[in-house]
């Protein structure tokens, strides 16, 4: 999960990086409220999951209240590639001497942690990182250590600071380490951290992905998530705890096993083609497929307006196909009269003819069995096409 910059402020002031007060708005008013509450000259910042807000014109200064409501009006609702702006951070102005950046990130190539940094911030780090590599530092990081001091004199000292600013940096570098070990993120960006006229250092805009097989040793991450941009099906399935991904197309998949799965939307994606339909997602109910977890599927599903049909391939293994087919059944019956799309079934393996038996007894007048995958796919299709 990214989070927005304001969030990755809130992160770093809980565990001591030195960021500037910082107060989010989502009209011009609250951001003219905020700006007078901060006082003086401020930044109002887009807040949006992409980079390069600055150029793009969502990053302006005010040294009024009055200011940064026509600033928050200018930039709000703006655009910025693809993504709406809804929310403005309105942040305390600093007065920037000097601009750095610093990132620590996963590497899973090696399976340790990456540091880098410049003494020359505030550009495109993928820009400085081409035209000039020397000015990077890059320091390995043993993820079982993190950043402790001796590691954070390193990375300051390969990426030549200056002996005034040497120790504050690396102190700033200490509290980010810890931001992204407690947090359990895979990666903290900082850009720019800065010197102000003051002398302070201060992480002026922070970008954080926290990871999300880790979310359930942080309850109060969830409130972190932004909810209306994720799709409403995959929020419900995750909320039941299927692995469900949204596509754009008309034939709805169930398999068990992410393989089987993969492999069931390149078949329907090549029986569809010439009739112009698609999968229309991937769910993997995994090797149960009890009743529950099968009605919980179809009703994701069936909930996608797009969906025309619904191809369920499963192969029995550890699961007999008796059990499947006992699940789609008894699934039809919890769905009811929800289920209202025709649904062809392939399964195949384990007490495979006892399993279709069953499902041709139940005469479900929605339920096509078909034997071969291909044969089931083509079948989907002809139906999501008719
Ligand atoms: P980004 O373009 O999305 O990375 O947005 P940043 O938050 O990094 O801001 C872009 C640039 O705006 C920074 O590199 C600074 O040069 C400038 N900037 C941001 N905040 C302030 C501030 O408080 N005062 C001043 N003078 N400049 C700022
Ligand atoms: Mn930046």
């Amino acid at each position: 999960m990214d989070l927005y910059e304001y969030q990755a402020r809130d992160l770093f002031e809980r565990h001591g990086v030195p960021v500037l007060e910082g107060i989010v708005a989502t009209t011009p008013a609250d951001a003219r409220a905020a700006a007078a509450k901060i006082g003086g000259t401020v930044v109002v910042k887009a807040q949006v999951k992409v980079g390069g807000r600055g150029k793009a014109g969502g990053v302006k200064l005010a040294h009024t209240p009055e200011e940064a409501e026509a600033a928050a009006a200018a930039i709000l609702g703006m655009d910025i590639k693809g993504h709406t702006v809804r929310r403005v951070m309105i942040a305390a102005g600093a007065r920037i001497e000097d601009e750095y950046y610093f990132s620590l990130l996963l590497d899973r190539s090696t399976r340790r942690y990456l540091a880098m940094c410049s003494v020359e911030g505030g550009v495109e780090i993928e820009v400085l990182a081409v035209e000039r590599p020397e000015s990077l530092a890059k320091v390995d990081v043993d993820p079982r250590v993190g950043i402790d001091a001796a590691k954070a004199a390193e990375i300051v000292a390969a990426a030549g600071f200056a002996p005034g600013v040497a120790g504050a940096v690396a102190d700033a570098l200490v509290r980010l380490g810890e931001v992204y070990t407690r947090e359990d993120a895979t990666l903290v960006e900082v850009n720019p951290l800065v010197r102000t006229a003051d002398g302070a250092i201060i992480a002026l805009d922070g970008k954080v992905t926290l990871d999300d097989n880790a979310r359930f040793r942080h309850p109060d991450h969830e409130s972190l998530a932004d909810i209306d941009a994720t799709d409403p099906l995959e929020r419900l399935a995750g909320e039941k705890g299927l692995n469900y991904v949204k596509l754009d197309g008309e034939v709805g998949i169930i398999g068990n096993g992410a393989g089987l799965v993969m492999s069931t939307l390149d078949v329907v994606a090549l029986a569809g083609k010439d009739l112009g339909v698609k999968p229309a997602n991937f769910l993997d109910i995994g090797g149960g497929a009890s009743a529950q977890v099968m009605a919980d599927g179809l009703e994701i599903i069936l909930g996608d307006a797009q969906v025309k049909s619904v191809f369920v391939n499963v192969f029995g293994g550890i699961t007999s196909c008796v059990e499947v087919a006992r699940g789609i059944v008894a699934a039809l019956e919890i769905l009811g009269d929800h289920a209202t799309k025709p649904i062809v079934v392939r399964l195949d393996g384990n007490s495979v003819v006892e399993g279709r038996e069953i499902l041709t007894a139940a005469k479900h007048p929605l339920v096509t069995v078909v034997d071969t995958m291909d044969a089931a796919a083509a079948r989907a299709a002809e139906l999501a096409a008719a």
